[in-house]
């Protein structure tokens, strides 16, 4: 019998993708560029389902059944490039691709658009969940055309994530790049949630004064409630875990300097070209490099400090209370920033993305999974074409009823020293968003002092510019 679908690129993702498959009753084809990693699948798990191993990129497509689906799960970059060349020769009309790493969304318009010239699919797929999602249930984010979709999609349903109404955590997020268009973003959004978390765990530290373990509590006890997901859950193993060599909480004994994969500061390259107003996420990422400058922190550490007193004692778990309340806002504003960009996305490149779809299939698999994400469906439910994930009643009620705390937290901060650059831009675009007036009144006004650059009036149609050097009269321009 021939494989319903081959994996190529045996790493930690698709080894553990091919296991999935094959737990799931599909024969799998198996091949890496080393073939000890195939063999090595087979030995150690190959008592899970039926796999065919394939020692060249011909025994691997002659496995496969017809139309052909073959997954890519290689190092993203010149790699999936190469690989493709590789098998592309080998393919037939109506044969898909499935490349699962994280790709650059322009990198997969490319890659469809050339392959679709010679018939063959492909279909840029963005996979969250990591190395166990990848092996229990990952969230799915496939591109692509409609037809390889009703191939694929129900094998897709199979080894996806489900969530708690037992729904797929996978859905045809659109054509060529959308797929992978949608993983950035996801990525984007969990940089922001990971830095508020950290901002949130500096305040409970310096301002209420608390240790990693009684943190550690509070963000368990924030997991009951509305913060509910996979990203608080794990913030609480990483501060209650004790470094076994010094006895210290781990978080202590780690260099803070963040690292990052590219997939975070994409999502800001590309807002920046669509004109998307990104903050959090942006200084999430800033806030990854500044970490990283070791020799500009250190040259830095003679800086004077706020002058400040600590919180009281008694006044601490009011102050835990706020921050919370904080970090929930803030949170609806970077998913309201990154649903924007799906949306901007979706808009210039015509793929019809449906916001409220791309919500559901994070409920489940994907590091931003959360309880919080049915609410984001409601709210797109509700309204299919809501502009603004702030325009929904109730995120607007949550935040209104949070602002106060909000606000008071960033006071804190802010007299205490504590960087909180997350939590501040999103409260900057909370308070942009619903000013009456913005200065960008007087921008214009200077653009048009130095430039000529022109500006729109109030009071009627048309575009204006006032002679500056002049007798400052107004022309029509
Ligand atoms: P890596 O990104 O470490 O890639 C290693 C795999 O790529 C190996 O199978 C390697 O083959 C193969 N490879 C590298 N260069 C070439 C080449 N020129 N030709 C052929 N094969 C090549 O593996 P991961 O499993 O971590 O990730 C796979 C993909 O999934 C990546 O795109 C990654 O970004 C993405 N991803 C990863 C997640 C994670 O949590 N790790 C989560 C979601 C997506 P060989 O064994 O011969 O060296």
């Amino acid at each position: 019998t021939k494989a319903q679908i081959g994996v190529t690129g045996l790493a930690v993702m698709g080894r553990n993708l091919a296991r999935n498959f094959a737990r799931n009753g599909y024969t799998v084809a198996l091949h890496n560029r080393t073939a000890s990693r195939t063999h090595q699948l087979v030995e150690e798990f190959g008592e899970e389902g039926i796999f065919v191993p394939a020692g060249t990129a011909e025994e691997f497509v002659a496995a496969l059944e017809r139309p052909r689906r073959l997954v890519i799960m290689v190092k993203a970059g010149e790699a999936t490039d190469a690989v493709i060349q590789e098998f592309a020769p080998l393919l037939e009309s109506g044969d898909m691709i499935i490349d699962g790493g994280n790709a650059h969304f322009a990198d997969t318009r490319r890659r469809e658009k050339e392959l679709r010239e010679k018939g063959i699919h492909f279909v840029g797929t963005g996979i969250s969940g990591g190395e166990e999602g990848a092996l229990h249930g990952p969230s799915i984010m496939p591109g692509g055309s409609v037809e390889s979709y009703a191939s694929l999609g129900p094998m897709l349903e199979k080894i996806s994530a489900k969530a708690k109404d037992g729904a797929p955590c996978v859905t045809h997020v659109g054509p060529d790049g959308a797929g992978h268009f949608v993983k950035m973003v996801h990525n984007g959004i969990e940089y922001a949630d990971m830095q508020l978390i950290g901002e949130a765990y500096q305040l409970l530290r310096d301002v209420a004064g608390y240790s990693p373990a009684r943190i550690a509590d509070i963000f368990r006890s924030w997991n009951e409630g509305r913060l509910d997901s996979y990203l608080i859950e794990i913030t609480a193993e990483v501060l209650s875990h004790v470094d076994a060599a010094t006895g210290e909480p781990f978080v202590d004994i780690v260099q803070d300097q963040a690292e990052q994969k590219g997939t975070g500061r994409w999502t800001v390259q590309i807002a920046l070209d669509l004109g998307v107003p990104v903050s959090g996420i942006a200084e999430a990422v800033f806030a990854r490099s500044l970490s990283g400058h070791a020799d500009l922190r250190a040259a830095s550490r003679h800086l004077a400090g706020p002058s400040a007193l600590a919180l009281p004692e008694s006044e601490a778990a009011a102050f835990a209370d706020r921050v919370e309340q904080a970090l929930y806002a803030s949170k609806i504003v970077s998913y309201t920033q990154g649903f924007h960009e799906i949306a901007a996305g979706s808009e210039t490149y015509d793929w019809d993305i449906d916001s409220g779809a791309v919500a559901r299939i994070w409920r489940g698999g994907c590091i931003i999974r959360a309880a919080f994400l049915d609410r984001i469906t409601a709210a797109y439910e509700a309204e299919p074409g809501l502009v603004s994930l702030l325009s929904d009643k109730e995120f607007a009620d949550e935040i209104a009823a949070a602002q106060d705390d909000w606000r008071a937290v960033l006071v804190a901060a802010t007299i205490q020293g504590v960087p909180t650059p997350g939590f501040a831009a999103a409260l900057a675009y909370y308070d942009a968003l619903r000013a009456e007036r913005l200065p960008a009144a007087l921008t214009q006004g200077q653009r048009d002092f130095f430039g000529a650059h022109t500006y729109r009036r109030t009071d009627r149609e048309g575009s204006f510019h006032t002679l500056w050097g002049g007798d400052r009269s107004e022309v029509e321009a």
